[in-house]
């Protein structure tokens, strides 16, 4: 025989499926064959068949007495024998099916039990409704079915752990009343019977009213109350588990069933999920068993209400896309597939079915009074989801748009930290490099005048050289009246600029003459201390300031003391105020103001157009994420829908 794992992948072949079909196969291989079955539509229509046609070998290997198996050969079919042959596994031939063929046929008993009728077929096996003489009263009767456990001991253990669910004495609990096993190793459940229908018979063929589904969850979410008072977690809620009643009350059933462990009904010995996972919370379905608690059951009856107010389940597919789906995505609001569900109950539903156990009703208890208050028409306590959270699962939903988003919003930012810094750079730059030219002109045009009019003598010249150039004529002026009058020239032509030409020893009577403000005693000490004649470039301050909501670059260099100067400042009658200048000494500081204006407009323009580049780009490729992600989970629940 192939092993588990390979049969998984695989379709097992005929003979095997025919063991499996009767409970012939055990162990981490009954685990392999189921696992393969659940998600094999092809292998469930061939097990299906076999019930349909009566398989002969089906018949045969069902007759087979517990043992016969091993010394089988005369029967000619090899195959069969292999597959029986398992030394210390169980073979408990089929029972519930053998007592239906002899319920057909006339009285039976099963222990002290008398048979009257099959109610169904469940993963555990056959259920009888039977007539207990001792106790006088008609019970449920449920028989183990063949390879449901692999050996004697995992039955018993089994019922033992199903025993601890007898103590539950509840009206909304199908109570356990006893366990047993027959000589042959067949485990039965003795249940009280309740004479009704199971909720998923009722689900198929009618979608409830929100009052009457708000009533049957109210009592389940009480009866679990209660149960989990008595620390036991049901495990399995879905409709086949509730039985309504002919009086409309609900019954929960099954209780203690599910187990964890190897051999249990619904999960296999490697902690694979069988059985339907839409009905499974989130860490269940993770399979992380640790965590499973009071909150999953609230979840699990939240989805079996979400199916009575809307008539579908929340997820829908496949079993790998079920277990996808429950641990991913939100369910569709019921308002948007009932729109007669009422806007609380659908609060409470959602409420329920949280993803995360912690906003979830902590108990079974909290959401049945919530739904008591829903029945009164009182306000129910539980709040519909907020924009924060809304927004917070959607960005759990589509991590890779969210990621894009991120990674484009972190690019962009870190983008325009840059830019706005290099923009700023580059108006500091633009506007120093003005300031120099600007500054380098003058001095030029002052250094010309000044070498023109050294030539003149005014002794042999009737032109005299003075700083009231403009009253006495004919007349030059001094070089520095010449730099201070064409910086004010400069000044009032130009607005916002200004060129002014400063001293620490401003002849009397020269207006403005000496530094004005701190930034210019602070460049004219500045330049005094650093400033060399000989300095190529030359040595210069220069300060950024806001004034009056405007940039400006306040920039400054020295006007150093030249030979030709010593002469007129050192005369003991000269107007300077100081006599010793030296060649070299700074004389006097040019200041040149300018409002930055031009530079930031600039860089803002050419700033404007590559923020626009990336923002174009950065929401292209998040709406094309976003896009992409959304076309691609629909496509998943269309193909889901439709399976
Ligand atoms: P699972 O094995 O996963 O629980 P299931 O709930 O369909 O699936 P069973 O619990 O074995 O299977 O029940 C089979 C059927 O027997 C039910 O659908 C129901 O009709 C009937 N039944 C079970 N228990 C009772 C009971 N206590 N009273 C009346 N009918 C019952
Ligand atoms: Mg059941």
């Amino acid at each position: 025989m192939p092993d588990s794992t390979s049969r998984e992948r695989s379709c097992p072949d005929q003979a095997t499926l025919h063991a499996f079909a009767v409970g012939k196969v055990g162990g981490s291989q009954w685990d392999a064959v189921a696992a393969h079955v659940q998600d094999c539509r092809d292998c469930l229509g061939r097990l299906e068949d076999f019930d349909a046609a009566n398989d002969v070998l089906v018949e045969q290997l069902k007759n087979l007495p517990e043992g016969s198996a091993a010394d089988d050969s005369g029967r000619g079919n090899a195959l069969t024998t292999a597959i029986l042959a398992h030394p210390g596994r169980q073979a408990v031939a089929d029972a519930g099916r053998d007592l239906t063929r002899r319920l057909a046929e006339g009285r039976v008993w099963l222990g002290r039990f008398e048979l009257q009728a099959e109610l169904g077929v469940g993963s555990f096996g056959s259920v009888f409704k039977a007539w207990d003489p001792r106790q006088e009263r008609v019970v449920a009767l449920k028989v183990q079915r063949a390879g449901s456990f692999a050996t004697r001991e995992e039955t018993q253990r089994f019922l033992r752990e199903a025993c601890s669910a007898a103590r539950l004495k509840h009206p909304a609990i199908v109570s356990l009343y006893e366990t047993g096993q027959t000589d042959e190793g067949v485990g039965y459940l003795v249940c009280e019977y309740i004479d009704g229908v199971t909720l998923e018979e009722r689900l198929k063929n009618e979608v409830l009213d929100p009052r009457e589904a708000a009533q049957i969850a109210a009592e389940l979410a009480e009866a679990l109350q209660y149960a989990h008072e008595h620390g036991i977690i049901h495990r399995d809620i879905k409709p086949s588990n509730i039985i309504v009643d002919r009086r409309r009350h609900a019954h929960l059933m099954d209780f203690g069933l599910a187990k964890q462990e190897t051999g249990e009904l619904t999960m296999t010995s490697d902690g694979r999920v069988l059985g339907t996972p839409a009905y499974m919370s989130p860490e269940q379905a993770r399979g992380a068993s640790h965590e499973v608690d009071a909150r999953s059951d609230v979840y699990s009856l939240g989805v079996v209400l979400y199916e009575m107010l809307t008539g579908q389940r929340p997820f829908q597919g496949d079993r790998r896309q079920l277990l996808q789906q429950v641990l991913e995505d939100d369910p569709r609001p019921p308002r948007a597939i009932r729109a007669g569900v009422p806007r609380q109950l659908e609060v409470i539903c959602l409420k329920a079915m949280s993803k995360l156990p912690g906003q979830r009703y902590q108990t079974a208890g909290e959401l049945a009074r919530d739904l008591d208050r829903f029945q009164q028409g009182r306000p129910i306590l539980a709040r519909p989801m907020g924009h924060l959270e809304r927004m917070f699962r959607w960005c759990r939903r589509y991590p890779l748009a969210v990621g894009m988003l991120l990674a484009v919003v972190a690019g962009s930012s870190v983008g325009l930290a840059y830019l706005s810094s290099l923009s700023e750079y580059f108006v500091r730059e633009t506007a120093l490099e003005g300031a120099r030219l600007e500054t380098k002109m003058l001095d030029e045009v002052w250094r010309f005048y000044s070498q023109e009019i050294e030539d003149i003598d005014p002794k042999t010249t009737n032109v005299a050289i003075t700083e009231n150039y403009r009253t006495v004529h004919p007349s030059l002026p001094l070089p520095a009246s010449f730099a201070i009058d064409l910086g004010e020239r400069i000044s009032k032509r130009s607005p916002g600029m200004e060129v002014r030409v400063y001293s620490r020893y401003p002849f009397p009577g020269r207006k403005n003459g000496g530094p004005q403000g701190d930034a210019d005693a602070a460049a004219l000490a500045f330049l005094e201390a650093t400033a060399r004649p000989e300095a190529n470039p030359p040595v210069e301050y220069a300060r950024f300031v806001t004034d009056s909501g405007r940039r400006k670059l306040l920039y400054y260099t020295a006007r150093h003391m030249e030979q030709s100067c010593l002469g007129c400042h050192n005369a003991p009658q000269g107007q300077s105020p100081k006599k010793d200048w030296k060649v070299g000494d700074v004389v006097g500081v040019m200041k040149i103001v300018r409002p930055l204006d031009r530079e930031i407009e600039s860089t803002h323009h050419g700033l404007r157009g590559a923020f626009l580049l990336m923002g174009t780009t950065a929401t292209v490729l998040v709406v094309a994420s976003v896009f992409v992600t959304i076309v691609a989970q629909r496509r998943r629940r269309r193909k889901a829908a439709q399976r």
